[in-house]
């Protein structure tokens, strides 16, 4: 089943958001395989972040995300990575439609409160950087039955 890697930013903890966008996920019907709070070291930001290097809010962004506890986590689920990034919406909230994440929480591209995978690539790796294996739960969820409807 198709993972993706979620991570509410020291903004989004901060603000009390963590429920909010947790519900969303767990109401669409994606399931929660791994999920911690951790603060993470600036180096550690900039290996997530390192595809932006050559940015010029590089340094901003690797240092806000190191500022403060981050929610990471993984989520599974039939197209979990494109619908996930919708459920966000896109990176700048001014951009983003009401009803998204960013849209309805959001005001600043800066200040965003969301992290997501962008592809099954950087979900791959980004779930590898953040977890180790262990730390991913396999279980059968009660609603998946009635989710695909298949027995
Ligand atoms: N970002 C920023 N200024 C910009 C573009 C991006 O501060 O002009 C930050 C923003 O927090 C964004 C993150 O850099 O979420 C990563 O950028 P990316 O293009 O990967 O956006 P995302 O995948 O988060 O939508
Ligand atoms: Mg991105």
């Amino acid at each position: 089943m198709e993972r993706t890697f979620i991570a509410i930013k020291p903004d989004g903890v901060q603000r009390g958001l963590i429920s909010e966008i947790l519900s969303r996920f767990e109401r669409k019907g994606f399931k929660l395989v791994a999920i911690k709070i951790v603060v993470p070291s600036k180096d550690f930001a900039q290996k997530h972040y390192h595809d932006l290097k050559e940015r010029p809010f590089f340094n901003g962004l690797c240092g806000f995300l190191s500022s403060g506890p981050v929610v990471a986590m993984v989520w599974e689920g039939e197209g979990v990575i494109k619908y996930g990034r919708k459920l966000i919406g896109a990176t700048d909230p001014q951009k983003s439609e009401p009803g998204t994440i960013r849209g309805d929480l959001a005001v600043v591209v800066g200040r965003n409160i969301i992290h997501g995978s962008d592809g099954p690539e950087t979900a791959k790796d980004e779930i590898k950087l953040w977890f180790k294996p262990e730390e991913l739960v396999k279980y059968t969820s009660n609603t998946e039955k009635w989710l695909y409807g298949v027995n």
